[in-house]
């Protein structure tokens, strides 16, 4: 299998979907069937569990916010009356707002991303999530070892024993955000230690925070570890992890995930970007549907590395930080990636609305000559990027968009 989990990574599309259409329909039956709210939140919607067969008619059922999620358990303790009442669970975690999540500890999460990222037997890992109420430390824990590896639990201990871990017990693999690692490896640099030549760490595996391209480069080419990112959502788990490609993020195996357009809670035509909204297959906790806030859009082409799953483009930033043109997404971070790829070149993208309709204009400027060639590469990586294709191009005087700061203008006005 080399670093696939199991045969449910390299399913046909078909045999996939059949899959979660089957699946989807048992948790809305069993959903009805032991909760009066399940059962009560499908009747006012005018559906029966019969009426949810595929995942395509989860549209009949709304988005759920997490500030909805937060209102539904607040107002019915502990989950808002989606699971069976009086349900017997071995662990409750919280997280802020409070959202308060039942967990089984047969129903592994992570174990996939972690084995995609060369996490196996042998591997002897730093686990710095925390153990304590939240459900990170202990699930990730556990998906480490179903992937075969030996965990060493140090949670949020200090950067200093973290250093001492590593050397002592010859720690291989590195779990966490890529902001504690660095922490941690400056530590370790400020006690004169090494860590290429001084310590096995080799590998590392990063959840809930963004990996910089840059801070990326760094730990592969400075410290000679090796890199992988996974996506969750607290409230969901796992939604998406890394191959060895490094080019998006394999959708998991026991989440439906759609890319939906925020206002409307329907799915967004392929390709397009839009919210993740993630629903878990499961028989304990009816959530359907549940709103990450997170943007992106799913890549349809087949990767190299032989899994079948689609592919997250990343996470491009939040849905509300993000603008809106003709019903498309554009977030400041792919904008901030179309500024890496044309160094030296600066823009600014201007929205007006003219006769009901979004006009897209990008001003650019440089110190140097801006060629019609160059700016057709760029009007290519800009559909690329935004998918949205900008309705004009206009070169400005440097001078000009400096003294406008702000990399998108929004001039419509809404009223
Ligand atoms: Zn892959």
């Amino acid at each position: 299998m080399g670093t696939y989990f199991d045969e449910q990574e390299t399913l046909s599309l078909q045999e996939r979907s059949n899959r979660h259409d089957k699946r989807l329909a048992e948790m809305c039956r069993r959903g009805c069937a032991v909760s009066p709210y399940v059962k009560a939140a499908f009747d006012d919607y005018d559906l029966t569990a019969d009426d949810i067969k595929s995942v395509k008619d989860l549209e009949k059922l709304p988005v759920i916010s997490r500030e909805w999620l937060v209102s539904l358990e607040s107002g019915n303790p502990p989950y808002g009356g989606m699971t069976a009442p009086g349900l017997i669970t071995d662990r409750i975690f919280t997280s802020p707002g409070p959202v308060y999540e039942p967990h089984l500890s047969e129903g592994t999460l992570w174990h996939r991303g972690y084995r995609a990222a060369g996490f196996g037997e042998g591997d002897i890992v730093l686990n710095t999530f925390s153990y304590h109420m939240v459900a990170a430390g202990l699930t990730f824990h556990e998906g480490l070892r179903s992937a075969g590896a030996t965990v060493v639990p140090s949670g949020t201990s200090s950067t200093e024993m973290q250093v001492q871990l590593i050397r002592d017990l010859k720690v291989t693999a590195y779990t966490g955000t890529p902001s504690f690692l660095m922490a941690i490896i400056a530590k370790a640099e400020e006690q004169g230690i090494d860590v290429k030549a001084d310590t096995e760490l080799r590998k590392a595996c990063f959840v809930a925070e963004p990996l910089q391209p840059s801070l990326r480069i760094k730990f592969e080419e400075e410290y000679g570890i090796d890199t992988y990112q996974m996506y969750g959502a607290t409230e969901v788990g796992d939604i998406a992890y890394e191959c060895r490609e490094k080019n998006g993020w394999h959708l998991c195996e026991d989440v439906i995930v759609e890319i939906v357009d925020p206002e409307t809670g329907m799915n967004v035509e392929p390709g397009q970007w839009g919210e993740v909204v993630v629903t878990r297959l499961n028989d304990i906790f009816f959530l359907f549907r549940f709103a990450t806030g997170d943007l992106s859009r799913l890549l349809e082409a087949p990767c190299p590395c032989g899994r079948t799953s689609r592919r997250l483009d990343g996470i491009a930033g939040r849905v509300g930080d993000a603008v809106k043109v003709r019903g498309l997404f554009i977030a400041p971070s792919q904008l901030n990636k179309l500024r890496q790829q044309f160094e030296g070149l600066s823009f600014q993208i201007v929205i007006t609305r003219e006769d009901f309709r979004d006009n897209l204009k990008v001003l650019v400027a440089s110190h140097d000559e801006i060629s019609p060639e160059k700016i057709d590469r760029f009007v290519k990586s800009f559909r690329d990027i935004c998918s949205v294709r900008p309705d004009a191009v206009e070169v400005e005087d440097m001078a000009v968009l400096e003294s406008s700061p702000g990399l998108i203008v929004d001039h419509r006005e809404w009223r």
